[in-house]
């Protein structure tokens, strides 16, 4: 099919482009990468009246590690997150998910901004981003915003972003000790999306006891989220194989699976279990 008619502008500075979106609320999108929004639009999922290209402002591309954060501009392609050495070093997991998004051409288009404001259900960022603690700083009329990304994802395709509001970068604190992460998908194999996606974050201390265990799911619920009840069983235990494996369990628990043509909600659920287990198993493997 072929989009509705619009009206295309390019804004060279951020500021503009709050402008604009300000200007013309509810009946503008925000271009990135493009390929989310134009196979909505090409469907007429989505029929914005204006489409304001963010592709050519500089000071929305760049990775900077500063004051204990890692600064990721919303315009940062997959392929830049795959390959930046910062972000193989410290968000292993972050690396890991864009480098299984889709194919090369996707993940030379496709920006970290555009994916978490889509919020595909499984798209693989967002596991990574809850298992991070990342923040999700907004542009606005109103002025800066940051949002954690525990609030970020609401629901189906549905953040907290306003209308009138640009992501302009992801914030994730470093970890000083210990630390290892990694993300693990069983994926779609036409698209690449994940069925059930799972990004694990831990910390140990100098005793070899976990201090700290996140995990993201995606793929499985209407959104991303934290499996709350494996970090809680395993925060302050040694891990061993048999504990990881009893608390990861209890991964799926009070979860309202997704069912669909690639997988029934309980495949869903057995696989939240399963690469719940994996990736907390990579993480610590990885830990240094
Ligand atoms: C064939 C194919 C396979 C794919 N496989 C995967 C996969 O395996 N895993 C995966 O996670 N994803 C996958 N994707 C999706 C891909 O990662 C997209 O690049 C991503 O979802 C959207 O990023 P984009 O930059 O293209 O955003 P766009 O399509 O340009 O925009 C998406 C949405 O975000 C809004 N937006 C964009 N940037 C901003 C911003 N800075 N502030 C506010 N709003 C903004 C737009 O208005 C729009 O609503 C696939 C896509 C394709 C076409």
């Amino acid at each position: 099919m072929i989009a509705q008619k619009f009206e295309y502008v390019v804004p060279t500075s951020l500021g503009d482009a709050v402008n604009l979106l300000q200007k013309h609320a509810g009946h503008a999108k925000i271009l990135a990468g493009g390929h989310s929004l134009i196979p909505m639009m090409k469907l007429r999922l989505a029929a914005p009246e204006l489409l304001i290209d963010i592709g050519r402002i500089p000071e929305l591309t760049y990775v900077k590690e500063e004051s204990g954060k890692i600064r990721i501009g919303a315009l940062t392609t997959h392929q830049v997150i795959e390959s930046s050495d910062v972000i193989k070093r410290r968000l292993t997991a972050l690396a890991d998910a864009a480098g299984l998004i889709g194919d090369i051409q996707v993940r030379n288009k496709g920006t970290i901004g555009g994916s978490i404001v889509h919020a595909d259900p499984a798209a693989d960022y967002p596991a990574a981003i809850l298992a991070f603690d990342a923040t999700i700083v907004t542009l606005g009329p109103q002025g800066e915003r940051l949002i954690p990304a525990s609030k970020f994802f609401v629901d189906l395709m549905t953040t907290a972003l306003e209308q009138n509001e640009i992501v302009r970068e992801i914030q994730i604190p470093v970890k000083a000790g210990k630390t290892g992460s990694a993300y693990l998908k069983m994926a779609q194999k036409a698209s690449g999306f994940a069925i059930c996606g799972a990004a694990a974050v831990i910390e140990l201390d100098t005793a070899g006891v976990l201090t700290n265990v996140a995990i993201g799911i995606t793929g499985v619920g209407s959104h991303a989220f934290r499996a709350g009840k494996p970090e809680a069983a395993l925060r302050n235990q040694k891990p061993s194989r048999d504990a990881i494996k009893a608390a990861c369990e209890k991964a799926s628990d009070g979860i309202i699976a997704l069912e669909d043509i690639h997988a029934s909600a309980d495949y869903r659920l057995d696989l939240t279990r399963i690469y719940a287990r994996r990736a907390v198993e990579a993480a610590i493997e990885r830990a240094e």
